[in-house]
This record gives structure tokens, C-alpha cells and sequence, in this order.
């Protein structure tokens, strides 16, 4: 069973292009949301920061990357 982050189920080693939210009231972007492309899953839990307040944001959707970019 692949991992689950949010709801949502990622393979490990994977790409995905990925909308997130800042939930962190005290931040400048509290409830702004960001699409980030290109974010690898790493084990299966991809992580994206807030740049602001350094906290994980929350994912609110995710999409695999077809095709999967080359690994350099
Ligand atoms: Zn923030």
C-alpha cells in the first residue's frame, strides 16, 4: 500500500505537481494556495514548505507527472 499524505496516496520516488495551502494563521500567506511543480516523493511523502514561515504546507491536490522527467 503506497503511503498517504493528506488523503492523498503517492508512490515513492515519484514526481508530482502538487497545490498547497499555507495553514499557519500567523504567516503572511495564511490560506493562499501554491502550485508547485516537479516535487519528488522521496519515500512517498513528498514535503513542501512554506517559503515565509518555513511550516509544511497542507496538499490539496496532486497530480503524477506524465511523463516522469529524467533523473540526472
Ligand atoms: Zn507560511
Amino acid at each position: 500500500m503506497s503511503p498517504s499524505v493528506d488523503g492523498f496516496n503517492f508512490d515513492p520516488a515519484t514526481f508530482y505537481d502538487i497545490t498547497v495551502r499555507d495553514d499557519n494563521a500567523a504567516c503572511i500567506n495564511y490560506e493562499q494556495t501554491f502550485d508547485v511543480s516537479c516535487v519528488y516523493s522521496n519515500a512517498g511523502v513528498p514535503r513542501v514548505q512554506c517559503g515565509r514561515c518555513g511550516k509544511p504546507m497542507t496538499i490539496i491536490a496532486a497530480t503524477r507527472l506524465d511523463p516522469q522527467p529524467e533523473m540526472s
